[in-house]
């Protein structure tokens, strides 16, 4: 009997990547052959995202989608969005699932043998666990060379514009065996580079394990090269941390920190937990002790109150900060959050001008902190080759780099010197193998 097909569709951020490869694995742990997402499907599984209506949005446009190129195939809806969203979602034809957060990693039992009945059921709890938690099997990434591998869920922060305390419940962590036991079976099919992933993975709490147990456990990993910790929050990172990630040979010296606002004021409105001057002190005191990282950031335009003066502040102290690059983010009102009761908006052309001017002066900062590597070494892991003939991947430290080689590098290490940058890439050359030190 030829095998039902499902296929996936991740919106948002890395964390639902990792539940969407989990959930993924799950199905073909039934018997389903799994297929890109496009293509003619059996069972389709959105994972949404509800950061912004502009998410919201994306949700609809996908089931409409799915049912254009297969009009009789069963669509699940989970994620933030089947969480926060479920009247509006029961309203879109065609969709037969809605699985809220607390059921999200049981999607394939949920959806049993699909049956389409022209109704969406709806599996939703508005209360969602605290406790520790494991993950079924081992995440389902084809044709990757870096796998997400997820520590933590959930957020006792209660920043002003975010909704996800709304959508994922409170902090709450994986075991630590749990983490090492899914790194040994994504190495084992072949992964090299991990990325720890979370909502708010520096309030890691297991067993009495924190984030510093957690990559000294799979420092010792065998076979898995590259470790990176994604998204983390400026105030969770510990000196320990630092410390570790100045000498580790696993652990990337890479930290993408959120800023959100320069201004001390918009800060205290997003009830953030730093001011401006400690997020440059904290910026500093991370540069000194892992000199060449990799730091990025995001920031947002538009929210309630950020006047002339305190957008200015916001993009005066990123040009001054040695980051690497930043995400910038337009405020979008969400329910259920503290902004959504702030009145002085901003007018969005404004927004869009604010957005405009920071995505630009990103583009420079990125090209200058390229440029420092032209006439160094680094180590490269090979991802795919491009339409232009050369062959992509990321160095250690985020750069990415164009190899100009016929060699086949897929998922593999190499030394290449960097001899320029061009157009957001650092065009490289593959040098020795042994003649660099893994970080370098
Ligand atoms: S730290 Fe703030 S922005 Fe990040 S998930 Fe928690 S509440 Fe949202």
């Amino acid at each position: 009997m030829t095998p039902l097909r499902a296929s996936f569709h991740t919106l948002g951020c890395r964390l639902n990547q990792a539940e969407t490869a989990t959930i993924s694995a799950t199905f073909a742990a039934r018997g389903y052959s799994i297929v890109a997402y496009g293509t003619d499907t059996d069972v389709c599984v959105i994972n949404t995202c509800s950061v912004t209506e502009g998410a919201d949005a994306k949700c609809r446009q996908a089931v409409r989608a799915v049912l254009k190129h297969s009009p009789h195939a069963y669509v699940v809806v989970t994620g933030c969005y089947a969480q926060v969203g479920v009247e509006t979602l029961q309203r879109i034809p065609g969709l037969d699932l809605i699985v809220g957060t607390e059921h999200k990693m049981q999607v394939a039992d949920l959806v049993g043998i699909p049956k389409k009945v022209g109704h969406a059921r709806v599996v939703h709890s508005s209360k969602i666990s605290r406790g520790d938690f494991t993950m079924a099997g081992v995440g389902h990434y084809e044709g990757q060379t870096r796998a997400n591998l997820k520590i933590q869920d959930g957020c006792n922060f209660a920043c002003a514009f975010c909704i996800i305390p709304f959508t994922r419940g409170g902090a709450r962590s994986r075991t630590l065996d749990d983490i090492v036991r899914e790194a040994h079976g994504l190495v084992d099919l072949g992964h090299r580079e991990l990325v720890l992933t979370g909502v708010n993975i520096g309030t890691y709490a297991s067993g009495g394990s924190d984030l510093l147990h957690v990559l000294q456990a799979l420092e010792r990993v065998d076979g898995l090269a590259r470790l990176r910790i994604s998204s983390i929050e400026p105030t969770t990172v510990s000196e320990a941390v630092l410390e570790w990630m100045a000498t580790s040979t696993k652990l990337c010296p890479y930290l993408h920190v959120p800023i959100q606002s320069g201004d001390d004021h918009v800060l205290q409105r997003m009830k953030r937990h730093y001011t401006s001057a400690e997020f440059a002190a904290f910026i500093a005191g991370v540069v000194r002790r892992v000199p060449d990282i990799c730091l990025g950031t995001d920031v947002m335009v538009g929210f309630p109150g950020e006047d002339d003066a305190a957008f200015t502040n916001t993009r005066t102290l990123l040009a001054d900060l040695p980051l690497a690059y930043w995400h910038v983010f337009s405020y979008s009102e969400r329910p259920h959050t503290l902004a959504q009761r702030y009145a002085e908006r901003v007018p969005p052309a404004r927004t869009q001008e604010r957005s405009r001017i920071l995505r630009e002066l990103s583009t420079r900062k990125k090209t200058a902190f390229y440029r420092q590597f032209i006439g160094r070494t680094v180590r490269v892991l090979g991802e795919q080759r491009e339409a232009s003939g050369l062959y992509t991947g990321f160095s250690d430290h985020y750069v990415k780099v164009g190899i100009r080689t016929e060699a086949e590098l897929a998922n593999t290490l190499r030394q290449v010197r960097i001899d320029s940058v061009e157009q957001g890439l650092a065009l490289g050359t593959l040098v020795d193998d042994s003649t660099v030190s893994p970080h370098l």
